[in-house]
């Protein structure tokens, strides 16, 4: 049986979800930022990787997730070993499969997405560099030939598909965003399209500079002609919807030491490899500047969240439910991960937090919330920060944020305990 380098398993602290970080890839991208590129890890078979995973789960969890996320590196180099990770998470009962992968082997090898499909695979995650030849070719070394043939095997599977793309001023910028865009639209106006930031600081080679917010926007109003379910990244948070700077995650390394890492500790991991690989100089002055351009990123939430919330109400008008999710920290209280709340016509946050308070109990009411004595007002404890459709509350209107049917409510601490 053929082994993999395994880097590390990330485990989500909001609801129980893994990630696999398989190490190598066939690609050489100018811009990339995944030390996960250059190998290394622990060498393992799928089933040893499976079994590492199992104790890693029940460890943190006390069970097994049903959501996992393949990436790296690029997971797709060893076709033997990738169906069988995907057919074993499947045997153990995984209902969402997600493989991130840059496309190439996927459209070389015909029979790839069909196997994939039948050994589990649910979703896929496309990055696709760059329409133009030349251009792909320049940025990773291959031709993008098979990566568009990926993407139309992929679009007439039953697998569900997601394109991604970096925005690099002056490389990939509006002329590409829209060539694509008229490409996947072509072959269903449906597909999901996410435009991401290409940040600098992190790249392996500084190809160009961080895109402004006006340059993103444009190319999201480009993109958004031709198919209407494009979103501007949010892909820089490490999970949906956790603004930095209170996120962490679970790290689990292949010997199954755990160690809760937060976005400081991706970013040292990665200035710590460009300086090996690169011998960059100022790689750390140049972090300090950027700091991860907050702002940026904050708006482009705002952005997408627009468009997700759009389409939503659009494919999903009238269902009538809120979907509550719960942090960590409180499923000892609620003995779940998230709940439904239902909501003819519109409630507020306060609405939402009080339907919780009944189904809970008053125990909820004093972990989570303040009452203000004078006017009986509803606050959220500073331990926690409450997300509407990935806002941030604090950003809306507070607990007077109204909420709709099909919203998604996602509670987080900032404490949650591992
Ligand atoms: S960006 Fe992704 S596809 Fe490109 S070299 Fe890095 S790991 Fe490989």
């Amino acid at each position: 049986m053929n082994k993999r380098g395994l880097l590390y398993f990330t485990l989500s602290e909001i609801e129980p979800r893994v990630w696999f970080m398989l190490t190598g890839c066939n690609f050489r991208c100018r811009g990339c930022f995944r030390p996960a590129r250059d190998g290394g890890g622990t060498l393992l078979t799928a089933s040893e990787t499976l079994e590492r995973m199992e104790r890693a789960c029940q460890n943190y969890y006390g069970e097994v997730p049903v959501e996992a996320m393949i990436t790296g590196g690029e997971p797709t180099t060893d076709k033997e070993y990738l169906l069988s990770l995907v057919k074993g998470l499947k045997a153990k009962g995984f209902e969402k499969i997600v493989l991130m992968t840059n496309g190439y082997e996927l459209g070389i090898d015909e029979e790839y997405v069909p196997e994939l499909e039948e050994a589990g695979l649910t979703e896929a995650h496309v990055d696709l560099k760059a329409y133009s030849e030349d251009v792909h070719r320049w940025y990773t070394g291959k031709s993008n030939k098979p990566v568009l043939s990926a993407i139309e095997k992929l679009s007439a599977s039953g697998i569900e598909l997601l394109v991604q793309t970096i925005y690099m001023p002056g490389i990939v910028d509006e002329g590409e965003v829209e060539q694509i865009a008229t490409f996947l639209a072509s072959l269903n106006p449906k597909i999901r399209y996410r435009i991401n930031p290409f940040a600098s600081v992190f790249a392996y080679e500084k190809v160009t500079r961080r895109p402004t917010l006006e340059e993103m926007e444009r190319a999201y109003e480009i993109a958004l002609k031709y198919l209407p379910n494009t979103i501007i990244s949010r892909s820089c948070y490490r999970e949906y919807p956790t603004p930095p700077p209170q996120k962490t995650w679970i790290t689990v390394y292949p010997d199954l030491t755990v160690e809760r890492r937060g976005m400081k500790d991706q970013a040292e991991e990665r200035l710590s490899w460009l300086s090996r690989v690169r011998l960059r100089e100022g790689v750390v002055e140049d972090w300090q500047k950027e700091e991860w351009d907050f702002t940026l990123r904050h708006s482009l939430v705002g952005i997408s969240e627009l468009s997700a919330k759009h389409y939503k109400a659009q494919e999903d008008a009238g269902s009538g439910r809120v979907k509550v999710k719960f942090p960590q920290a409180l499923h000892g209280l609620t003995k779940t991960g998230w709940t439904e709340l239902d909501c003819d016509g519109s409630t507020t946050i306060e609405g939402a937090m009080k339907s919780l308070v009944e189904r809970y109990g008053e125990k909820f009411s004093e972990t989570v919330l303040e009452v203000d004595g004078a006017n009986g007002e509803i606050k959220i404890k500073r331990s926690f920060n409450v997300y509407l459709n990935g806002m941030n509350i604090k950003n809306l209107r507070g607990t007077k944020s109204e909420v709709h049917g099909n919203d998604e409510i996602i509670i987080l601490s900032w404490v949650s305990g591992g």
